[in-house]
């Protein structure tokens, strides 16, 4: 059997892993544009350390973990992946490849862009790029770094710069809306609050940030209309991220969807995907609990009971900085806090390290 995955993330390597386990002699073949795989839910630890160290090179894994890695970026849309499943292959930069299974698992980009090369503002694909260490490093003393988006991931990269340069910048938080991590119970948003005013952080709640030139916000409150004009010398944006190259409408046995229908031997899973059933945050836990399902199914060809996806969150947790976070178990009101929610946290991160080693700790 010859699986090609397109996409190595969380999703992906998953598929590679499941697949390889239940059928060992099957040939998979993994693409992706970069030829290394970044442990995004870490990202934020990138303000004091080198990314090198949140990467693992495809080929190395490949060798591994049973797969051959070929590096191409793949454009593809709705009526490219009926065809692939039509002609049950596609084309790469290694020549013409043929598939029994193509799993999608391409992943989620920033929602708003900003210039490769720009100076003054980045968003999460520079910090993937480049980490934040060297680039808070070059910003003089008392310098204004701002963060745009005061959801999990700007929390914990807010978190993670005031642990270390509370004294030297100046610290700016903008909310778009009025209360902090709102999909969860208000104890969530006052325990965060606390912890910005102790910072001294620059909060701005209910507000959009309109315009950015240079080092120039320009922010509207979206309460009273006020347009506030703000000197920032870095602005990290946190605005969310939506599935590329397009949101891949699944069933729920992660069978790709074309005006309604199945294509055959076509399946998806993590960021990019939207299943019939289950949990479809845009999360790593969710990405790797619909690629176990998909590749249950590929290995026994949907034959023998297919799986369902039907998984529903086990908690989450956000960072604040070293030794505090937020979060929960199962249910939002068994709310755990300070080191023990962060042991907590650091803890399933490292579930995917062992993961990649052959250690699956995921009960479900
Ligand atoms: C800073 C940060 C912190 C996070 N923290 C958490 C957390 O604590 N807990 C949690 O559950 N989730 C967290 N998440 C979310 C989690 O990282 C994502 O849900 C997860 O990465 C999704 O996995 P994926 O495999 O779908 O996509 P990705 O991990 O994004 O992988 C997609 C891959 O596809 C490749 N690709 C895309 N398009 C193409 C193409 N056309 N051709 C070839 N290759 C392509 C990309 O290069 C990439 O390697 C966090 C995310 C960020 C950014």
């Amino acid at each position: 059997m010859q699986v090609v995955i397109l996409g190595g993330g969380y999703a992906g390597l998953t598929v590679a892993i499941e697949v390889k386990k239940a059928h060992p002699r099957s040939s998979i073949i993994l693409i992706d544009k970069k030829t290394y795989f970044t442990k995004l839910t870490q990202l934020h630890k990138t303000v004091t350390e080198s990314p090198k160290k949140y990467r693992l090179d495809y080929a190395q894994l490949g060798q591994r973990l049973g797969f051959r890695f070929i590096q191409d970026d793949i454009v593809f849309d709705a009526t490219t992946l009926a065809r692939f499943s039509r002609d049950r292959g596609l084309l790469t930069a290694a020549g013409a490849l043929s598939f029994d299974a193509l799993v999608v698992t391409s992943g989620a980009t920033p929602v708003t862009p900003v210039p490769a090369d720009g100076i003054a503002i980045w968003n999460l694909s520079q910090i993937a790029a480049f980490g934040l260490a060297d680039k808070l490093n070059s910003l003089l003393p008392g310098s204004s770094v701002t963060i745009c988006g005061a959801g999990a991931t700007g929390l914990q990269f807010l978190g993670e710069i005031a642990a270390r340069y509370l004294r030297k910048f100046r610290l700016s938080l903008i909310n778009f809306a009025e209360i902090l991590l709102d999909q969860w119970p208000i104890e969530f948003h006052r325990y965060v609050m606390d912890k910005l005013n102790y910072w001294n952080i620059e909060y701005y709640p209910v507000t959009a940030l309109e315009q950015v030139e240079q080092d120039q916000l320009v922010m509207r409150n979206r309460a009273n209309g006020e347009i506030i004009e703000k000197k920032s010398d870095l602005t990290l944006l946190f605005t969310g991220v939506a599935p590329q190259p397009f949101r891949i409408s699944a069933d729920s046995f992660g069978r790709v969807l074309h005006d309604g229908e199945p294509l055959d031997a076509l399946y998806t899973a993590g960021d990019c995907s939207h299943f019939q059933t289950g949990l479809n945050a845009m999360t790593a836990q969710a990405a790797m609990r619909k690629a176990k399902v998909v590749a249950h199914n590929i290995a026994f060809h949907l034959r023998q009971a297919p799986r369902k996806y039907l998984f529903e969150e086990l908690g989450y947790f956000v960072s604040l900085g070293p030794g505090d976070a937020i979060g929960y178990l199962l249910q939002q009101n068994l709310r755990v806090t300070g080191m023990a929610a962060w042991l907590l946290k650091e803890g399933i991160e490292s579930q995917f390290d062992l993961y990649l080693n052959g250690i699956d700790t995921f009960l479900i």
